[in-house]
C-alpha cells in the first residue's frame, strides 16, 4: 500500500522545482535517443565546416529542398537552402504566415577548435618533415600532442582548380601526429604551467622522415614529402600559401560507456547542436512561421569574416525573403525568434569545485537553456529577457520537452560566449540553448545521447509552435 503524502511533501511537489533525469523517461525514450544518435555519429565524421555543408546538401535535396532563388515565390511548406562560400548554409521551410509575422531561426556553428596550417607550413628539421600549425579556437595546447590526426581542407592550384584533401581518417591511410617530450627528459617541462607545457610554435605535425634520393638536394625529406603531395594532388609548395588546410583528431565518433549512453567524438561543440537543429528543420513540414536553420562558421574565433555571424550574410538573406513579400527586414527581425544553439558544460564531478551547486547543468538532464553566458560581471552576453525565456519555456513545456537552466560555472572561474550577441544585434529576440558536453574543446568531447535527442525535440517544438511571440 502506498504511503500517504504529508502536507509538506504535497506542497513541495506543488511549489518547488524537482528536476528529473531524462533516464526516468524509461527505456523506450532512451532507445529512441540511441536510434537518433546513429545519424548524429555519422554527421560527426564531417569535421570541418566545408565538409559538413557538403554532407547535408544531398540530404536536403532528398527531402525536397531546392537551392534558393530570390526571384521565386515560395508557398507554405516549400523548402529551400542557400550556401555561403561553401562554409555556411541556411535552410528554410516556408511558413503559412508571411515573414512579416516573424520567423523561427536557429543557429549552430560547424567550426570546431583545430590546428590550421600556416601559410608556409612545410619544413624540415633534423631530417624530419613537419607542417607548422596555428591553433584555431581556444584549446589546452598540451591536449593536442600524441593524438592521431587527419588532414583536411582545400588547396587552390594556379590553374584555378580546387583540390579537396581528406587524409588520415581511414584504416589504410597514413596518420599524423604532434610529438611530446618523453617523460624521462621532462623534469623542467613538468614544472611549467599548463599554458606553457606545450607552446604554439611546438604544435608541429610530423609528416615524414624518408629523404629524396639526390645528393645535390639540401632539404631531402622536405622535397620527398612535397614530391608525394605533388604526385597525389598535383600541388606545389607555392599552392600551400593560399590553401585552407588543418589537422583534426582522426578518431571516429563512437558510443561510450558499457551502457552506450554517451558519444565520444571530435567537434561535438557544436555539431551536436547543428545536427539536432538540422533534423528538426528537415522534419518540420508545414510550420506556422517560416523556419530558418543556419550552420555558421568562425564562431570559435569570434564570428568575424564573411562567413561568421557578425557578417551581413544572415541579414541580407532575411532581407531577400522580406522583399519577396513586400516587407521590411527590420520588421521581420523584430517579430522573430532565434535559438543560438551552442553547447554548454556538463557537470564533471572530477572537477566539481568549478561549479556552483545551485546553478549547475548535468548530462542527461536535457538541453541547457541559457539566459546569459559571457563572463565576470555578465560581460559580452546577450542576456535574454524574462519575457523571452518564459515564452520559450512555455513552448517547450507544451511539447513535453525538458530543459535545464544554470550557469557555465562559478562566476569568477572563467566564462565563454556564443553567437547570441551577434545575432541579437539585428534586433531579434535570441536565447541560447545547447547540449551539455564534457571536456569541451578537447580533441575528443563527450555528450549524452538523451540530451542530443531532447535538443532535437526542443528545436522541433519551437519550429512547430503556433504560439505568437507577443514580446
Ligand atoms: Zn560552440
Amino acid at each position: 500500500m502506498a504511503e500517504k503524502k504529508t502536507k509538506g511533501q504535497k506542497l513541495a511537489e506543488e511549489i518547488l522545482m524537482n528536476p528529473k533525469s531524462l533516464t526516468e523517461r524509461g527505456q523506450g525514450f532512451l532507445d529512441e535517443a540511441s536510434k537518433f544518435c546513429e545519424g548524429y555519429k555519422e554527421f560527426l565524421g564531417y569535421k570541418t565546416e566545408r565538409e559538413a555543408v557538403q554532407y547535408v546538401i544531398p540530404i536536403l535535396k532528398k527531402n525536397k529542398y531546392t537551392e534558393y532563388d530570390s526571384k521565386k515565390k515560395y508557398k507554405a511548406g516549400d523548402k529551400f537552402y542557400m550556401v555561403n562560400r561553401d562554409k555556411d548554409i541556411i535552410m528554410c521551410t516556408k511558413g503559412k504566415k508571411p515573414v512579416s509575422e516573424g520567423i523561427r531561426v536557429s543557429v549552430a556553428h560547424l567550426d570546431s577548435p583545430r590546428l590550421d596550417f600556416k601559410p608556409h607550413p612545410l619544413y624540415e628539421d633534423a631530417e624530419l618533415a613537419f607542417f607548422k600549425t596555428h591553433y584555431y579556437g581556444g584549446i589546452k595546447k598540451y591536449q593536442w600532442t600524441t593524438v592521431p590526426m587527419s588532414i583536411r581542407g582545400v588547396v587552390m592550384k594556379k590553374n584555378g582548380e580546387k583540390v579537396t584533401i581528406r587524409i588520415g581518417e581511414e584504416e589504410d591511410e597514413p596518420s599524423f601526429l604532434i610529438t611530446d617530450l618523453l617523460v624521462h627528459l621532462a623534469r623542467d617541462q613538468m614544472q611549467k604551467t599548463a599554458s606553457k607545457v606545450v607552446e604554439g610554435e611546438q604544435l608541429n605535425l610530423l609528416i615524414g622522415s624518408w629523404p629524396y634520393d639526390d645528393e645535390k638536394v639540401a632539404k631531402k625529406v622536405k622535397l620527398a614529402i612535397m614530391a608525394i603531395l605533388n604526385e597525389k594532388y598535383g600541388i606545389t609548395e607555392g599552392d600551400l600559401e593560399s590553401a585552407e588546410l588543418c589537422a583534426v583528431p582522426a578518431f571516429k565518433a563512437r558510443d561510450m560507456g558499457f551502457d552506450r549512453s554517451m558519444i565520444a567524438g571530435y567537434g561535438q561543440d557544436d555539431s551536436s547542436c547543428a545536427y539536432a537543429a538540422f533534423m528538426a528543420e528537415i522534419d518540420t513540414k508545414n510550420p506556422e512561421y517560416t523556419t530558418m536553420t543556419i550552420f555558421a562558421d568562425k564562431e570559435e574565433t569570434g564570428s568575424d569574416g564573411v562567413t561568421g555571424m557578425a557578417s551581413y550574410f544572415f541579414r541580407d538573406f532575411v532581407e531577400d525573403l522580406a522583399q519577396a513579400e513586400g516587407a521590411e527586414v527590420r520588421h521581420v527581425m523584430r517579430k522573430s525568434l532565434c535559438l543560438s544553439a551552442d553547447v554548454g558544460a556538463a557537470f564533471d564531478p572530477n572537477y566539481g569545485e568549478v561549479w556552483e551547486s545551485n546553478n549547475t547543468t548535468y548530462a542527461n538532464y536535457g538541453p541547457i537553456l541559457a539566459k546569459y553566458d559571457g563572463g565576470g560581471g555578465k560581460y559580452s552576453t546577450n542576456d535574454a529577457s524574462a519575457e523571452l525565456v518564459a515564452y520559450v519555456q512555455g513552448i517547450l513545456r507544451d511539447a513535453d520537452v525538458q530543459w535545464q537552466m544554470g550557469e557555465l560555472g562559478k562566476i569568477d572561474v572563467g566564462g565563454g560566449g556564443t553567437i547570441a550577441s551577434y545575432i541579437s544585434l539585428n534586433n531579434i529576440d535570441t536565447i541560447d540553448i545547447g547540449v551539455p558536453v564534457f571536456c569541451m574543446h578537447a580533441p575528443v568531447e563527450v555528450a549524452a545521447k538523451a540530451d542530443e535527442y531532447m535538443l532535437y525535440k526542443a528545436v522541433y517544438a519551437v519550429y512547430n509552435s503556433k504560439k505568437p511571440k507577443e514580446i
